[in-house]
């Protein structure tokens, strides 16, 4: 595009990456921030446009299980012999919803949740994109027909996408043949290859798409297989789910005699490439040398509570300079300020204290968002993020009008959205310089919902 694209935007409060600013102007052109300007007289044909933040990575999601949100909330199968319903079962419900859903409806699903997640302020996300074959299990006559659905959803939504193609190949550890409720995630180490080649390809036409690898978990990846993954990502980011519950630290003890994340530090070459999803059940050891490795943990508070999955110790992580993001894993709801607001509440209730993710600096509110702003960015693969000169313009404006912000400045915004819990407050995104919410609504919610209620009547059956 010829830079005569260029426009402004003016705010009467924005966080820049030194801080809290007065009256800023950001001009943008070609999707890219080109000045900032603080302290600047807002012109008679210009807007206040409330707070500015820098917009969010949402470092994980499965996007099609938007789908099941609040259908899984009753006593599932296993526990009608009076068993607990736990992640396992929750799992089985979630395979059971994979014998529907072809490439039209997770396209529609994943649209819907892309959708979202930019009214509620993620404006990337890491796709941890693991559905690959037919409803049979085979591959489809294109093998990459599901990432190109993928890609096509960010399109669709304009929010900024890195692909993880999930490498999937067993059903628990020691190499155990898949089961049959796995058969749509399941791929060979030469196929993989050939999916992660067709994801740079379909990616290299958004404007900043970036692909990496996900080996799905120790689980489902043998030694020999995860050895091949730092190659394959080549300069992209490595995810991988980590002692999410404690039967994974269990049958990993009597498989290797380590727990997951200390087998995965001894045998990956962990380092600031990598992501582990969860990690929630860590000791201080493991979470010792994952802060001195430099990689970022993805903390998804919200599915983490929804599935009892239990709490990272994060304030002794962060306090040790551990980096951490957040995603949206299961998108059974989706927000940033409400992912925050339950990482910072969980760590109270387990600690018995308050404020515990503040620092001497800064307030609870605003050292949560610039550790989450960081770390999504780092693990999706991001160098220039922020709204600074060179960075992507991507940019929420809080409404600033609103009364949980009267007589509020400074941390205190960010802490009034958080904890105040206005969700609505979060007024416009933009996109590489465009608009795409207005007035809390993604400007093509009405096609991309209509959309998405079609596909729900065809995979959710009464
Ligand atoms: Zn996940």
């Amino acid at each position: 595009m010829p830079s005569d694209t260029a426009h402004s935007l003016w705010f009467d409060h924005a966080l820049l990456p030194d801080g809290w600013a007065r009256r800023v102007r950001l001009t943008m052109a070609d999707g890219v921030i080109s000045a900032v300007e603080a302290g600047t007289e807002r012109g008679a044909h210009e807007t206040d446009h409330g707070v500015a933040l820098p917009g969010v990575a949402d470092l994980h999601s499965h996007a099609f299980q938007r789908a099941m949100a609040g259908l899984t909330e009753g006593r599932g199968p296993a526990s009608a012999g009076g068993e607990r319903d736990d992640f396992w079962s929750w799992r089985a419900l979630m395979y059971r919803f994979l014998d529907r859903g072809g490439p039209e409806e997770i396209e529609a699903i994943t649209a819907y949740a892309f959708m979202e997640m930019l009214e509620g302020g993620f404006t990337r996300i890491a796709e941890f994109h693991y559905l690959h074959n037919d409803i049979d299990g085979r591959p489809y006559a294109d093998p990459a027909e599901l990432t190109a659905r993928i890609v096509a959803a960010a399109e669709a939504t304009g929010i900024a996408l890195t692909l993880l193609p999930v490498f999937y190949a067993h059903a628990t550890f020691g190499g155990a043949a898949p089961s049959q409720g796995q058969r749509r995630f399941i791929t060979d180490l030469d196929q993989f290859a050939q999916r992660v080649e067709a994801g740079r390809r379909l990616t290299a036409r958004l404007p900043d798409g970036v692909v990496g690898v996900a080996p799905h978990s120790l689980r489902a990846v043998t030694p020999d297989e995860l050895a091949h993954m730092p190659a394959l990502a080549g300069n992209g980011p490595i995810h991988i789910h980590v002692a999410e519950q404690t039967k994974e630290v269990e049958d990993c003890l009597a498989w290797s005699g380590r727990r997951p994340v200390e087998w995965l530090l001894d045998h990956a070459p962990v380092d600031p490439r990598w992501c582990l999803i969860h990690a929630t059940h860590v000791t201080e050891p493991e979470w010792r040398e994952i802060a001195r490795r430099g990689a970022v943990v993805g903390l998804c508070p919200i599915t983490e509570a929804n599935l009892g999955d239990g709490v990272f110790p994060a304030a002794a992580y962060a306090e040790a300079g551990g980096r951490f993001g957040i995603g949206t894993d299961s998108n059974v709801q989706i927000g940033l300020s409400e992912e925050l607001r339950m990482l910072e509440y969980s760590q109270r209730l387990s600690l018995r204290g308050r404020a515990v993710m503040a620092d001497a600096a800064r307030s609870t509110g605003r050292a949560l968002f610039d550790r989450a702003h960081a770390g999504g960015a780092q693990a999706c693969g991001v160098a220039a993020s922020g709204l600074a000169v060179g960075a992507p313009a991507d940019v929420l404006a809080l409404d600033h009008g609103r009364i949980a912000f009267a007589g509020r400045d400074g941390d205190a915004l960010l802490d009034s959205w958080i904890f105040g819990g206005d969700r609505s407050a979060l007024r416009s995104v933009w996109r590489r310089g465009r608009q795409v919410v207005i007035d809390g609504r993604h400007i093509a919610r009405d096609t991309i919902e209509a959309r998405f209620r079609r596909a729900l009547a065809s995979v959710v059956q009464a």
